[in-house]
């Protein structure tokens, strides 16, 4: 799988419609404290489903909206837009027919919060189950942060295991299982 590109529009610092490219291999995000790179891979877990305030830096998840500055004014709504190629056809279920597929979230300041795919509005977990397994998602170990390695050193087993379980492809297995056993 390959990000393509990356459109963020009254998310946290980016208030200005940006698109990022990803053309190469390997990509960069340079610049002086507080310039919004961490913002770009927050960017990136939110458009995936992540449903944690916090584990965005916020408190509220209204709190990923651009909350103005002194010279710009608060805005009412952010939306992210990841565009990827599915190039190892490792996408979950019927997905995987696709060759490129882009996401897309919107927030807004009442909280409602809505989730499209190829432009067709859909579920978080729609979302959400397109990443199963494919070791990208939300929470994946495709997105490593600062204190992360030291956090999977030490790691309890049971914690690591999530993270083996989701490179051996099997989560999306569990996942599945856990719901049938809940009905
Ligand atoms: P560092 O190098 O210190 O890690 P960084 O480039 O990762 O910095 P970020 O944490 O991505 O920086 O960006 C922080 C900036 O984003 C701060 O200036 C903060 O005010 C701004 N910011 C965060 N959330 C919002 C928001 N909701 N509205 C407006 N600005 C925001
Ligand atoms: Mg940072």
């Amino acid at each position: 799988m390959r990000l393509r590109s990356l459109r963020l529009a009254g998310f946290k610092s980016f208030v200005h419609p940006t698109t990022l490219n990803f053309k190469q291999d390997l990509t960069a995000v340079v610049g002086p404290n507080g310039c919004g790179k961490s913002n770009v891979i927050d960017a990136i877990r939110w458009v995936m489903g992540e449903s944690s305030a916090r584990q965005l830096r916020g408190e509220a998840m209204s709190d990923v909206i651009f909350a103005g500055t002194v010279n710009k004014k608060p805005i009412g709504q952010a939306s992210v837009e990841l565009h990827f190629e599915n190039t190892f056809g490792k996408l979950g279920g019927a997905y995987n027919a696709y060759t490129e597929l882009s996401i897309r979230r919107q927030v807004s300041r009442d909280g409602r919060s809505d989730y499209f795919l190829n432009g067709t509005r859909c579920r978080r977990r729609d979302i959400t189950d397109i990443f199963l397994g494919t070791g990208l998602g939300p929470r994946s170990y495709a997105v490593i942060e600062q204190g992360m390695i030291n956090r999977l050193v030490e790691a309890k087993p049971d914690d690591l295991r999530v993270f083996l379980e989701e490179a051996a492809g099997v989560s999306r297995y569990q996942a599945r299982r856990r719901e049938t056993q809940q009905h």
